[in-house]
């Protein structure tokens, strides 16, 4: 990170009055872990600050210091708008529609084009949470234990547990410096990636007993029926793509979450080698080379087969 932009990070944060964090729509840990993890140093250090997530805090990460504080919309009046893990304004579902934009943007999504006025953007960091812990301290921003607790659910859900190749010994390092300042690892790792409910599963059900394997594509679909018939409350996949992911022999795993009768959230992941955020992109989306998602408007038959075409064309002659 330049001295520069470091400084000018610091600056914008010292003035600022009035302060809005937001983060992207079906919020995962890294998504929450960064709101709460930016939110709390900025309000220990007087400032006043909306925390927003148009979807709303998910019941599982309510275990997390501050998430009673999360809402849902933005109220007018503050000075400083800033997003995290967000690699496109689109993100953040309608949140910023008509703001202009960002006073600051801090992401680790390669697809990012830098839409904030200033832009902390760290491709190779395993989570934003991993940029927010060494970087708040150098913004004058004190990192307690809450912060920490935040902070290491973000690392850890990214990750998945330090399983991801994006983990590195500087993952490792900063998280063992957040278990110093108080963060709680084994509570993190059972609240963020082993506790399911009863839903869940069922949802999990639903999906597996539809999946599919051809031309070394491993998919399978979640409807809104199978999320009625699941009682399950999110509008995410309970991070059932991380399940298919674990399967071996695949080359890419595609899920299918039908958000509404005409709109799709697809998500890919991919073994080594193969980007899938380029697939993603040109369906309006993006991500990481290994993980990669876009929200796309037609029936679930016309986008599945769309997305399974242009797939499966990436992977002509491997
Ligand atoms: P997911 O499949 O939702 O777990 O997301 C995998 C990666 O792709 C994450 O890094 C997301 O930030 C990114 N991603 C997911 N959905 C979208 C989208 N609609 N547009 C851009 N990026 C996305
Ligand atoms: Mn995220
Ligand atoms: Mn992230």
């Amino acid at each position: 990170m330049t001295e520069e932009l470091d400084s000018a990070i610091r600056r914008l944060l010292q003035n600022a009055h009035s302060v809005v964090i937001v983060s992207h729509i079906r919020p995962d840990a890294d998504a929450v872990g960064s709101l709460l993890g930016l939110g709390l140093p900025l309000l220990a250090a007087g400032k006043q600050v909306q925390m927003v997530l148009q979807d709303g805090m998910p019941e599982k990460y309510s275990f997390l210091p501050g998430a009673d504080r999360v809402t849902r919309s933005i109220e007018s009046g503050y000075d400083t708008l800033i997003t995290v893990d967000c690699s496109e304004p689109e993100r953040t579902g309608q949140l910023l529609e008509g703001l202009g934009a960002p006073d600051l943007v801090i992401d680790h999504h390669q697809t990012n084009p830098n839409f904030g006025k200033l832009n902390i953007v760290v491709p190779e960091a395993s989570a934003t949470a991993f940029v927010l812990a060494n970087q708040l301290p150098r913004w004058g921003l004190s990192v307690d234990a809450d912060t920490a607790q935040c902070l290491l659910a973000g690392i850890l859900g990214d990750t998945i547990g330090f399983r991801t190749s994006s983990t590195d010994a500087q993952t490792l390092r900063a998280a063992a410096d957040l278990m110093e300042k108080g963060a709680d690892l084994s509570l993190v790792y059972r609240q963020v990636l082993l506790s399911r409910s009863i839903s869940e599963l069922r949802y999990w059900g639903q999906g597996l007993i539809k999946t599919q394997y051809e031309d070394n594509i491993l998919w399978t679909v979640l409807t809104l029926d199978d999320r009625i018939k699941a009682v399950y409350p999110e509008n995410d996949d309970a991070d059932l793509v991380n399940l298919l992911s674990s399967v071996s022999g695949p080359f890419v795993v595609v899920l299918f979450v039908q958000q509404a009768p005409d709109r799709v959230k697809v998500s890919w992941r991919s073994i080594e080698g193969i980007d899938v955020s380029s697939i993603a992109s040109t369906f309006g989306g993006g991500g990481h080379a290994a993980a990669a998602g876009a929200d796309v408007t037609g029936s679930l038959q016309e986008v599945i087969a769309k997305v399974l075409e242009k797939t499966k064309n990436v992977l002509v002659g491997r």
